[in-house]
């Protein structure tokens, strides 16, 4: 398509995320709803060769990047499989895990094709994270980041979602830990959409860090609405994602993929196109397209929360 997908705003939409289960390993107290979930049946979600045939379109429609999530990705069967076919098309694309399982599939993974990965890890105190994510241990996550570490993936993203009262004390812990460790970590801004709102605003710390550490801002091609910075007497990177605390709308170029096939405009849209109906039909699923894109909000609702409340269901 000559102009790609451009929307009643002017923005270009070229991302795509897609997740591929709803279905974790763990429990994050603020992702998974408190009552559990009701698991979607294989029926409901979508198959690897539906998902091949949307991210097919979708390059014909101009989006040009991926994001492959969920859930968690790694615990859904037949994902070395899918990767493989993914990267066989050719397109750029990358995964979200929590990690847990990458010390087993971290060479499948990187075999396969795959070679950017973010990886979601909230906390360094083992305790803490066994109650954060309802349970988990740590030490997967840890020995999963080395696997990856000694493949040359690139690059190696870790991801923390700051808390307030849950994790805001460990920000520093964070920022040495990523340099010791040669990692670029990324401190996310919590956005509600649980019951309860745990936001911690990042800006004026982040401001505070740069100047104390005299860190210097760095641009990363990929990064999206990350903020960037590197020390001087380091190589890693420190990006900060103040997604409430300076919202990117205006520059926002993605849907979302929930893995029953809703379509999202928006990570607040109170309900997504049903792609998966109109792919099972046989018509032209470039039409959710077209919707989806004409119905992105011009900036995210917070107090608009759809269907979709939690990430495990909407894919991070
Ligand atoms: N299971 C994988 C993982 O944890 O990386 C992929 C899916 S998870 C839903 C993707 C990301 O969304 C994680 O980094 C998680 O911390 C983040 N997330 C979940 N709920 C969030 C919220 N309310 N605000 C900000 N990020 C959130
Ligand atoms: Fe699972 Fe990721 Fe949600 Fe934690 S954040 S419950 S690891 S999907």
């Amino acid at each position: 398509m000559e102009n790609g997908l451009i929307d009643r705003y002017n923005r270009k939409i070229d991302y795509l995320r897609i997740s591929v289960t709803d279905r974790c390993n763990l429990r994050c107290f603020y992702c998974m709803p408190p009552c559990g979930i009701r698991k979607l049946s294989s029926q409901e979600i979508l198959k690897y060769e539906e998902l091949i045939e949307i991210i097919k379109c979708a390059r014909e429609l101009g989006i040009g990047k991926f994001r492959i999530t969920g859930g968690e990705p790694l615990v859904r069967k037949g994902i070395i499989g899918f990767i493989e076919k993914l990267a066989g098309l050719g397109i750029d694309f990358s995964l979200t895990t929590n990690g847990i399982l990458l010390n087993r599939y971290g060479r499948d993974l990187f075999n396969a094709g795959l070679s950017r990965i973010n990886i979601s890890l909230d906390t360094l105190k083992e305790n803490r994270f066994n109650r954060i994510t309802g349970g988990g241990d740590i030490r997967e996550v840890f020995s999963g980041i080395d696997a990856v570490r000694k493949l040359n993936f690139s690059p190696i993203k870790i991801n923390v979602v700051v808390m307030r009262g849950i994790n805001d004390d460990e920000i520093i812990d964070f920022i040495e830990w990523g340099k010791r460790e040669l990692l670029n970590v990324r401190f996310i801004e919590f956005m509600p959409l649980s019951r309860e709102d745990y936001f911690y605003p990042l800006k004026v710390i982040m401001d505070n860090i740069i100047e104390e550490r005299k860190m210097v801002s760095v641009e990363v091609p990929g990064s999206g609405p990350a903020r960037n910075f590197k020390s001087t007497d380091g190589d890693n990177i420190v990006g900060f994602i103040l997604s409430r605390s300076e919202p990117f709308c205006n520059e926002c170029n993605r849907l979302r993929l929930t893995s029953n096939g809703m379509l999202l405009p928006c990570l607040f849209s109170r309900e997504g196109v049903d792609l998966k109906k109109v792919l099972r039909e046989g018509g032209d699923i470039r039409g959710p397209f077209y919707e989806a894109v004409s119905g992105k909000p011009e900036k995210h609702n917070l107090n608009g929360i759809g269907q979709y409340q939690y990430m495990n269901q909407i894919g991070g």
